[in-house]
């Protein structure tokens, strides 16, 4: 097995890189992102590591935690506004934007660039398993999809097989899942899950459509196994990282992944993507070992 760390720069950082250099120097970009979680502090960090500012629109549900974060990386403002996602959303695209000439929208995860930086991964995990031919199993999580997109086009561009993708999924985010099911793209109500950075209501058509692939297989597991990954990968290798990464991770363990993929055998070379997640504190991780440990163990 082999883990690679990621994260949301990669995707996120190369949408803003694009937009910098598409732009005429002397234009003082200012970049505006409405998510809470991982894609808003990616949006952050990539801007201000650039020499540009940033500013996040969050509900007013937002976590301290997070707005503690959004700061410490440099937002130059975080505005709460709105009850949800949704209705920070549209004061940011109709305040925000509409007041700034310069202001520049940047989505959590339907953008090609954003697709094009997540696939970068892709061609690194290439160079590094090129002695062994390469994985025979991506595992990744889904929320609106970007990072499985970027994923598949990686795997595109770097084998002529298909290599298989296994797309996870919390019950209560599983958008993608329930899509493939109807088999049209489907609008969740609401996001019932506690993997907060899996909740996209909808994913992207393109995630949509490359899921469809007959080598791409969706599972979802519940909230408690999604904790349980956490736990069990904090303990195993001294990582700390949220349920939207631990959905991924868990299929580690008790033979889950055997379940899922009955014809996988013990030759083949499985990359589980460690897509991580700011939103964890130790503190929050008990309070999962406390609600969930019974269900799971
Ligand atoms: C954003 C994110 C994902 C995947 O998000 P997509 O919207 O599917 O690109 C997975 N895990 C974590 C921790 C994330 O922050």
């Amino acid at each position: 097995m082999c883990v690679k760390l990621t994260g949301k720069h990669r995707g996120i950082g190369n949408l803003i890189r694009y937009y910098i250099q598409a732009s005429e120097p002397e234009r003082p970009l200012h970049f505006y992102c409405s998510s809470s979680g991982n894609a808003g502090l990616a949006c952050v960090s990539s801007a201000r590591q650039l020499g540009y500012p940033a500013t996040v629109v969050v509900g007013t549900n937002t976590k301290p935690l997070m707005l503690a974060k959004l700061k410490a990386a440099g937002a130059t403002r975080v505005v709460q506004v709105g009850a949800s996602w949704a209705e920070a959303d549209r004061h940011l695209r109709e305040i925000e934007l509409k007041n700034d000439p310069n202001g520049i929208y940047i989505p959590p995860f339907d953008h090609p660039k954003i697709w094009e930086g997540a696939s970068t991964m892709m061609d690194e995990i290439a160079d590094q398993m090129c002695d062994i031919d390469g994985p025979d199993l991506v595992v990744c999580s889904v929320g609106g999809g970007g990072l499985f997109a970027g994923i598949m086009q990686g795997l595109d561009r770097n084998y002529d097989r298909d290599v298989k993708v296994l797309a996870m999924e919390t019950k209560g985010a599983d958008a993608l899942n329930l899509s493939l099911e109807a088999g049209e793209l489907i609008t969740l109500p609401s996001i019932t899950s506690i993997a907060a950075s899996l909740g996209a209501l909808r994913v992207s058509e393109t995630a949509f459509q490359q899921a469809q692939r007959s080598h791409v297989v969706s599972a979802v597991v519940k909230d408690a196994e999604a904790a349980m990954g956490c736990w069990r990968f904090l303990e195993d290798e001294r990582l700390l990282i949220e349920p939207s990464c631990g959905a991924s991770i868990v299929v580690c363990y008790d033979g889950r992944l055997k379940k899922l993929l009955p014809e996988l055998t013990s030759d083949d070379k499985v990359v589980i993507v460690v897509c991580g997640g700011s939103s964890i504190t130790m503190d929050l991780l008990a309070e999962y070992k406390q609600t969930y440990g019974r269900c799971v163990e």
